[in-house]
């Protein structure tokens, strides 16, 4: 069985003509899995029942995720989803809203996805790491978490802006299929979506950023740094020692020289741990002067021992960035009452998915 969401347009353009269809029939796929999100190939009225036939036949299928639980926030702007993929795995994908007063300009519905079941990298703040490895995601899994929430949102009158591999999983540790879902998706003939609205967090797998760097795409980089040195990263992020901390600012700064693209570095704040003066000091001096950007997060403790700096801690260490020429915001996490937040994405909160299911 081969789904037919993997596929970029000038493969779809050559399954049709292999199978002896002219090219246009590619489009009038494309168009009918992008806009009207069909379940079943026989949804596609357009095409002439033998294509259909044929395609079946020869066992490719639309595969589409299934909504298996739902929580909302309070507030109404975050959106939470178990969603039950074609290979039978349970995976969390969030909706992120905005609204323009808030933001300024145009509302913007944010999406959330994973890559993986679990993740290898096994930080100890993270609850994904907490879970270990379970198996990798295939691109038309990581596009069906986008287009699930797309279908949800064109049933508003809205539709999706932006999206962050933020969610469960190493995108970097799952290259191909990570990146050949960003191509469907960005694709003129595919989901459309701008490159410059894509954010890929990675916890700094070098390899994977040069090679990213080389895809000629304008996708947005954030690398997890969450230490200026690497005795107190190798604490947090126990298995991403084969790169240190010096050779992933320079891979962030050649991407930024490649690609024109700022690169933002993430910080979970870690009361105790990772929030003193003096290491916010030892990380301006590391950042200063290559244009980088900092995204101070207070961590949610979700997993390990961890507990937020307080807010007089948080801007101090802000102010020490800032201050020293270090461009520098502090995170505003939506969702977190609902765990929503990214990086703490789970599959094992059944329980709390049936206490709140709105
Ligand atoms: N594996 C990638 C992407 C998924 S994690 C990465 O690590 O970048 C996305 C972001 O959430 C990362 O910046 C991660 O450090 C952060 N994160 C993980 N657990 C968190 C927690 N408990 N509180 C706050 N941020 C967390
Ligand atoms: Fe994996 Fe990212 Fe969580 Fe680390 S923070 S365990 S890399 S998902």
């Amino acid at each position: 069985m081969t789904d037919l969401y993997r596929f970029l347009p000038e493969e779809m353009e050559q399954l049709v003509i292999d199978m002896g269809y002219p090219r246009y029939r590619a489009d009038q796929i494309l168009l009918h899995l992008y806009y009207k999100f069909p379940k079943n190939i026989s949804d596609i009225k357009q095409l002439p029942k033998q294509l259909i036939n044929d395609l079946i036949e020869s066992g490719y299928t639309i595969g589409s995720a299934k909504e298996t639980h739902r929580i909302v926030s309070e507030d109404g702007d975050t959106t939470k989803l178990l969603l039950s993929l074609t290979n039978d795995k349970s995976v969390e994908t969030v909706l992120m809203q905005y609204e323009p007063s808030k933001i300024g300009g145009h509302q913007r519905s944010t999406i959330c996805v994973s890559t993986q079941i679990g993740c290898a990298m096994g930080c100890t703040f993270c609850a994904t790491g907490q879970m270990g490895f379970e198996t990798n995601l295939k691109a038309e899994h990581i596009i069906s978490q986008v287009l699930h929430f797309a279908e949800l949102l064109q049933q508003r009158g809205q539709h999706v802006t932006n999206l962050v591999f933020m969610g469960m999983g190493e995108p970097m540790a799952n290259y191909d299929e990570m990146i050949r879902a960003v191509k469907v998706l960005t694709h003129p003939r595919g989901f459309g979506l701008g490159q410059r609205h894509i954010t890929i967090s990675t916890i700094g797998i070098k390899s994977g950023i040069e090679k990213l760097a080389e895809e000629n795409l304008q996708i947005g980089l954030a690398i997890s740094l969450h230490a200026p040195n690497n005795e107190l990263r190798k604490k947090l992020v126990p298995t991403a020692t084969f790169n240190s901390v010096e050779e992933i600012i320079e891979s962030g700064y050649n991407y930024f020289k490649k690609t024109g693209r700022r690169v933002t570095f993430e910080y979970a704040l870690m009361s105790g741990i990772n929030d003193s003066p003096e290491i916010a000091r030892d990380l301006a001096k590391l950042l200063h002067g290559n244009g980088s950007h900092v995204n101070l997060i207070p961590i949610n403790p979700t997993a390990g021992d961890f507990t937020r700096p307080s807010n007089n801690r948080v801007h101090e260490f802000e102010r020490i960035l800032s201050s020293s020429g270090v461009n520098c915001t502090i995170r505003i996490e939506k969702g977190t009452e609902i765990s929503a937040a990214c990086g703490q994405l789970r599959t094992d909160v059944i329980g709390q998915f049936t206490k709140k299911i709105s």
